[in-house]
């Protein structure tokens, strides 16, 4: 058995590879411990790095990598399924110097990550599929499926919305909530949108929704997220074949304005259907030496935009705790009281966005009718601002965050 006096870091997506820098940074050592043999590969979903989420990675000295990978944007424009325009909200709010929210690919952002982590000397262990944790009195000792075991002081589970050390944590912690909807989605160039690069359109289908935008190369990136009532079973979508879903998917949109039609057409290689899963509350977030962040502990749906921004917040104010207090529990303590109210909040903010999503015949007038008054009523809104403006003053004491 390894004996690393370390913090074990389980899981190297966003919140893993922004915890270990994070605690680098706090004078922490860490390893990185990742159950898939090689980093991500290329072909994914994409994502909107909010203005938060953006500030949070600059505390890290990650950002411009991050920012490089992607294009910036700041606004979105919602239409119905007849084309008409509903109205604009927006992604975040402008960073001091003017940076806005970023969408890229969920990959390249794992890549820079990767890198950014590796070339500080940050050990990055792949192939260790986690499977057990347990206290030692003075430690956790963290069990693999490759039969390799590890002792570390702290035991941070990064390991995503299907965390195995959230069970490990809390047995009766509860499964992740079937949001109603699965979702692809697609990259493809030559179709010509009426759009302005860095501008994200976005339509209630009848049937379905639809998301584009166009990048900065000429490639138009798209996504659908497709109602669904009941929950399919693990690898039930993913087992279809993306020909199959580009057929299901051009029948979902034929009666909808817009380029969904020509945009699906045109994609050669569509990415894996998916459903769509959150973890609204998790009553117990840590338990002795042993922790989860980001999505593991509190997954938002991805219509919130919020999931990467809040995994990376997390791993700075985590970290941050972890440097100002004496004891694990005491900084886990800290933790939570800093961090649960804010992901909740926007939690349940994803949350009616989804039943907006997800609406039927009836449902879908109300919305139409109702959504221009309630985006001009949340553009300036508290709750907006509360969730993009949010900054982490690294210098500061942990209990000025929150
Ligand atoms: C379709 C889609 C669209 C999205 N859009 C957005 C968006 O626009 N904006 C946004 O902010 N967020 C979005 N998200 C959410 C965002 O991707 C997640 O919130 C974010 O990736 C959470 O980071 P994480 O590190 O907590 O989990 P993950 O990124 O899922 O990383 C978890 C890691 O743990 C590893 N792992 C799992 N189990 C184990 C184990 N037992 N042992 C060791 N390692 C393990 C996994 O292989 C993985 O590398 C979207 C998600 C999806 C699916």
């Amino acid at each position: 058995m390894t004996r690393a006096r370390t913090t074990l870091v389980i899981g190297g997506g966003i919140a893993g590879l922004a915890t270990a820098m994070a605690l680098q940074k706090a004078g922490i050592d860490s390893v990185v411990y990742e159950a898939h043999p090689t980093g991500a590969d290329g072909i994914g979903v994409f994502l909107t790095l909010g203005s938060n989420g953006v500030d949070a990675l600059r505390v890290l000295g990650a950002d411009k990598p991050a920012l490089a990978a992607g294009f910036p944007t700041p606004g979105i424009t919602l239409r119905n399924s007849a084309g008409k325009h509903l109205g604009e909200s927006s992604t975040g709010r402008s960073l001091p110097d003017g940076t806005t929210s970023q969408t890229l690919k969920r990959a390249d952002l794992y890549r820079v990550l990767h890198e950014q982590a590796s070339s500080r000397g940050i050990r990055i262990e792949h192939g260790k599929r986690l499977v057990g944790a347990e206290e030692t009195g003075d430690g956790v000792r963290a069990v693999f499926a490759d039969g390799s075991e590890v002792i570390g002081d702290v035991l941070i589970g990064c390991d995503g919305v299907h965390s195995a050390v959230r069970r490990i944590i809390d047995p009766a912690a509860p499964a992740p909530t079937y949001a109603g909807l699965i979702t692809n989605g697609g990259y493809t160039r030559g179709v010509r949108v009426d759009t302005v690069p860095g501008s994200y359109e976005m339509i209630f289908g009848k049937r379905a929704f639809f998301g584009y935008a166009l990048a900065l190369d000429g490639e138009v990136w798209w996504f659908a997220n497709v109602p669904r009532r009941d929950e399919p079973a693990r690898g039930e979508v993913e087992a279809i074949s993306g020909d199959e879903w580009r057929r299901r998917l051009l029948r979902l949109f034929a009666d909808d304005a817009g380029p969904a039609i020509p945009l699906i057409e045109a994609t050669t290689q569509l990415t894996t259907m998916s459903p769509i899963h959150a973890i609204p509350h998790l009553p117990t977030w840590h338990n002795g030496r042993r922790i989860v962040i980001g999505d593991a502990a509190h997954a938002p749906s991805p219509s919130s935009g919020q999931g990467a921004s809040l995994s990376i917040e997390d791993a700075v104010v985590l970290a941050k705790c972890l440097r100002d207090h004496p004891s694990p529990q005491a900084a886990f303590t800290r933790f939570e009281a800093a961090r649960r109210p804010r992901v909740e909040r926007i939690i349940k903010w994803a949350a009616r966005i989804n039943n907006s999503k997800a609406a039927g015949p009836v449902g879908r007038v109300f919305r139409d009718a109702m959504l221009p008054m309630i985006l001009r009523m949340t553009a300036d809104s508290k709750a907006l601002k509360q969730t993009y403006d949010y900054h982490i003053d690294w210098d500061a004491p942990t209990a000025t965050d929150s």
